[in-house]
């Protein structure tokens, strides 16, 4: 069998429109010559995280591939328990949406998109730093996947994580550092009542954002 092998200046990246992938979206622009969005459909909070995602490629100029990931919602507990319980709130006063092996699947669908458009790199925003959460988010599983992924397709990929080792203070330094903080900082989604840039500034992720950039801002005014 002949291989073609795959393009080095070529990178897929995983793309929810948020802050995180946002800022990985600028550093693969950085490294690599070509560069394309997935994002995953699958009922998220907001059908703005669908439209903030493809406002942003646009913007960029970047090629967006949208797929439809929506049979995930037919493993998330809400759906599997409904007949004989409530529906669960997490701490974030969430439904339950979570999906076990969730970053294994969306990961699995970039290393094929990134075999069709013969793409070597795959960028992702995971980050062991803030959150202790999904396993399938940690180095260890990552560089796991890179292999399974490079075996599966008979090529040699490399799954890039920027933001692997660092907290949300270092993000905000990075998109600095890639020029780009303002354009992270207005017109990212990661608020959970949908409101683009800042955010709602009372949720969760609202909270977990600001304190970064506040540490972030504070620190860059103090030197
Ligand atoms: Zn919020």
């Amino acid at each position: 069998m002949s291989q073609q092998s795959l393009d080095p200046n070529k990178a897929v990246v995983v793309f929810s429109g948020g802050q995180d992938s946002t800022t990985c979206l600028f550093w693969a622009k950085k490294h690599f010559e070509h560069v394309e969005l997935v994002t995953f459909q699958y009922g998220q909070r907001h059908d703005t995280e669908i439209e903030v995602a493809q406002q942003i490629a646009q913007e960029q100029g970047l090629k967006h591939h949208i797929l439809d990931m929506s049979l995930l919602s037919q493993l998330t507990p809400n759906a599997l328990t409904q007949h004989d319980m409530d529906i669960e709130q997490t701490d974030d006063d969430m439904p339950n949406t979570f999906v076990p092996a969730r970053n294994l699947l969306f990961l699995s669908f970039a290393g094929a998109l990134a075999y069709q458009i013969n793409a070597k790199n795959i960028i992702t925003g995971v980050c062991e730093t803030d959150f202790s959460g999904y396993p399938d988010c940690r180095d260890s599983f990552i560089k796991s996947m890179n292999v399974t992924l490079s075996l599966a397709m008979d090529k040699d990929f490399v799954i890039h994580t920027p933001l692997m080792w660092l907290d949300k203070k270092q993000t905000w330094a990075l998109s600095d550092d890639l020029g780009v903080l303002d354009y992270v900082r207005y017109n990212t989604l990661t608020c959970y009542n949908g409101i683009i840039g800042t955010g709602c500034g009372e949720c969760p992720a609202c909270k977990l954002r600001a304190r970064g950039l506040n540490a972030y801002l504070a620190e860059k005014g103090a030197n």
